[in-house]
Parts: structure tokens; C-alpha cells; sequence
């Protein structure tokens, strides 16, 4: 199996940006993931921290996106505000071989008001935790009806926080044609529950025992 990047006939401009980055070879986890993301189909990620995982979804993202929509088309939750600066971080520059492309965080513990004011200025990717994100639901300053792709990041640190309601919440804004991806670095049984109610006949990529 090759691991090149390029034989995922990823989009010409992303492709030259990941040499840029001196990204040539897939991990593990993004090669046994990314040509099922880019195929369409829901994922479930099992990996390590340090494993690449930001990069096996964030790709998926960006070579779906649309981006002359400028409409909130993928939704990325995390944890914590600093995995989702990171993770937003990191997409932002797997995106820089695009054009104009805005992803926009939102987390808990900073002020409501310049979210609201970066929302009504628009962005295709959101990157943010639960409670924050139901609360723009909730207040109608965030929409979601262009969403395409929800991605569950370090799902199970996500449950341990006890952001299970806030993700049910979310849930119920999120167009049900979808694709949903999960990763997690451990399959508590609360994780398989998620999988089962929010993912549509998942595949499964599990890194720990690989070479
Ligand atoms: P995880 O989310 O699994 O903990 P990250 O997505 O944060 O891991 O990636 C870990 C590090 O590896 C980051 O610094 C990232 O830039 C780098 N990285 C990811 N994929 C590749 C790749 N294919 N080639 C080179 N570096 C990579
Ligand atoms: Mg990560």
C-alpha cells in the first residue's frame, strides 16, 4: 500500500501546500482513514496523540469544501478552547493552498460578543467545544443548515467532561444528511453508544497494534 499523499487524488492546490508543509507520507492513521473520509463515508479513528488525526479529518474537510459558499459547511468539536485552537490552527494552514478559506473558533470562557460579530461576518468551518457552540445554536447566532461534516475530536475526553447533553443538543441543529467522523484515543463503551446514534454504518480504523 502506497502511503503518498499524492495518490489520494487530493485537489492540485492542497496537494502543493502539504509539500510545502514537507507532509509527503500519510501516518497510519491517515492512511488507513483518509480514503474513506474522502470516499464519503462516516469514520470512527483510534490513534494516539501525535498520530496525525487533525490532518486525517481536516483534509477530508477542506477537499469537500465549497469554498465560494460562504456558509458554515463542517463543524469540528473538541474538548477544551486549546485543542480547538490547535486544531484549528492546524487546518488553517493544511488550507493555506486555498483560497479565502475562514475557520472561525468558539469556545467557553471568552466573551459571546466578538463571536457573534465573527459569525455575522461568516466562516466555512467552525472549530469549538460543546457548550459553547449549543449556546449560538440556542441563541440563533449560528446556523448550521450548510453543514456537510461534523467531526467528533477526542470524543472521549469530550465525555469525560460531561459534554454528552450538549452534544444531543447540537445534534438536533445539525442536518441529518451528513457525514459524521469520531476520533478518540480510547472506546469507552459511552463512545460506542455516540457512534451508534450519530454515525451511519461507521468504518472503523483502530492504529494501536499497527506497525
Ligand atoms: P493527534 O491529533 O493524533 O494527536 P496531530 O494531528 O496533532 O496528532 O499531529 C501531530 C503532529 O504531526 C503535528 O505537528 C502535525 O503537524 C504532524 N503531522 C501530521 N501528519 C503528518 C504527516 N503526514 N507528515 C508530517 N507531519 C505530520
Ligand atoms: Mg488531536
Amino acid at each position: 500500500m502506497t502511503t503518498a499523499f499524492s495518490s489520494l487524488g487530493l485537489n492540485a492546490d492542497l496537494l502543493a501546500n502539504l509539500a510545502t508543509l514537507d507532509y509527503h507520507n500519510m501516518t497510519p492513521i491517515q492512511a488507513g482513514s483518509l480514503p474513506l473520509i474522502l470516499a464519503g463515508r462516516d469514520v470512527i479513528g483510534q490513534g494516539k496523540t501525535g498520530s496525525g488525526k487533525t490532518a486525517a479529518f481536516g483534509l477530508g474537510l477542506l477537499q469537500k469544501l465549497d469554498v465560494k459558499r460562504f456558509a458554515a459547511q463542517a463543524l469540528v468539536l473538541c474538548p477544551t478552547r486549546e485543542l480547538a485552537d490547535q486544531v484549528a490552527k492546524e487546518i488553517r494552514r493544511l488550507g493555506r493552498g486555498i483560497h479565502n478559506i475562514k475557520v472561525l473558533t468558539l469556545c467557553g470562557g471568552m466573551p459571546m460578543g466578538p463571536q457573534i460579530g465573527s459569525l455575522e461576518h461568516g466562516a466555512h468551518i467552525i472549530v469549538g467545544t460543546p457548550g459553547r457552540i449549543e449556546e449560538h445554536l440556542v441563541k440563533g447566532t449560528l446556523q448550521f443548515d450548510a453543514l456537510t461534516t461534523l467531526v467528533l475530536d477526542e470524543a472521549d475526553r469530550m465525555l469525560d467532561m460531561g459534554f454528552q447533553p450538549s452534544l444531543d443538543a447540537i445534534l438536533e441543529y445539525l442536518p441529518s444528511e451528513r457525514q459524521t467522523l469520531l476520533f478518540s484515543a480510547t472506546f469507552p463503551s459511552g463512545i460506542e453508544a455516540i457512534a451508534q446514534r450519530v454515525m451511519q454504518a461507521p468504518e472503523r480504523v483502530q492504529m494501536e497494534s499497527t506497525h
